[in-house]
């Protein structure tokens, strides 16, 4: 038995880096996959990719009309859903015009990174719930960040925007269970997973090795992450192996939220 067996998985920003090792994880794990994102051009080819079941759509997490368009497709194609990753996210650095620092904020760059973080997951909430309510083992993951749980001086509004995803994972969660809906609700927290998120911070070659090297060291585990490492966190939330989990923040971080900075020394 496979652990998501016939289920009916929704992803979004799913054309590269954890989204797409979501994707393909639960897709190698039975579940239908609708793959969805922006760039349609990877997002086919994500699609093709896992073949079988799975199928790309377009969807602009931010857009409303988007989210109706996608639930009418999903009723119409896979009959309803029984799990959904918001997954979607945009540190802001590169599709913003900066600064992103609590003194010198742009505010037309704020409101655009909680369009895509906070919005689209409200949404996403919103339209998930109203196509999972009849399943019997529905799940929304919704993927904040480890800056959704400490401050990010230079990415205020990223961190803003995932502390409020934290926040409405739980909203989401009781609403549910209050309703006897059978839809549980989690975030997970990653801390620094080695995607093309990182691209415009990382830099190119030896530049981009010496910086990686420099983030690592901060690690306690000592590396970045692999997107992978997140999936197997969303695979246990999709699945009914959590069956008695709701509300809750996974952090997958390599141990970076476990400590704090000066700490007393060994002496
Ligand atoms: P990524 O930039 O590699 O991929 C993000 C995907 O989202 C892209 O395919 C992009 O096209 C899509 N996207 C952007 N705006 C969209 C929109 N409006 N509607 C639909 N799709 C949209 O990023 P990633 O590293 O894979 O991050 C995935 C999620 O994990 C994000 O929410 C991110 O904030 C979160 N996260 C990542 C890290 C990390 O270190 N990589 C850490 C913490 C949290």
């Amino acid at each position: 038995m496979l652990r998501l067996e016939n289920k009916n998985v929704l992803v979004t920003g799913a054309s590269r880096g954890i989204g797409k090792a979501i994707a393909e994880l639960f897709a190698e794990e039975g579940a239908n996959v609708i793959v969805t994102d922006i760039n349609d051009e990877s997002g086919d080819k994500v699609a093709a990719g896992i073949g079988g079941t799975s199928c790309y759509l377009h969807l602009d997490v931010g857009r409303e009309d988007d989210w109706i368009a996608a639930s009418e497709f999903v009723k119409n194609k896979y009959g309803g859903l029984d799990v959904l990753v918001n997954n979607a996210g945009i540190a802001g650095i590169l599709e913003t015009q900066g600064p992103h620092d609590p003194e010198n904020l742009d505010i037309n760059s704020w409101h655009k990174v909680h369009e895509t973080n906070l919005d689209g997951v409200a949404l996403g909430c919103k339209y998930g719930i109203r196509l999972m309510k009849n399943s019997l083992s529905g799940s929304i993951v919704n993927i904040s960040s480890r800056s959704g749980i400490v401050g990010i001086p230079f990415a205020a509004a990223y961190a803003s925007s995932k502390a409020a995803v934290r926040n409405h994972t739980k909203s989401v969660a009781l609403y549910c269970a209050e309703k006897k809906y059978h839809i549980r609700c989690n975030s997970i927290h990653p801390g620094a997973i080695y995607t093309p998120l990182w691209d415009v911070m990382l830099g190119e070659g030896e530049q981009r090795d010496n910086a990686v090297k420099a983030i690592s060291s901060e690690i306690p585990l000592g590396a970045m992450g692999e997107p992978k490492d997140v999936a197997y966190a969303a695979l246990y939330l999709a699945s009914d192996e959590s069956k008695y989990v709701t509300g809750i923040e996974l952090n997958v971080d390599g141990g970076i939220l476990a400590g704090s900075a000066a700490s007393p020394p060994n002496t």
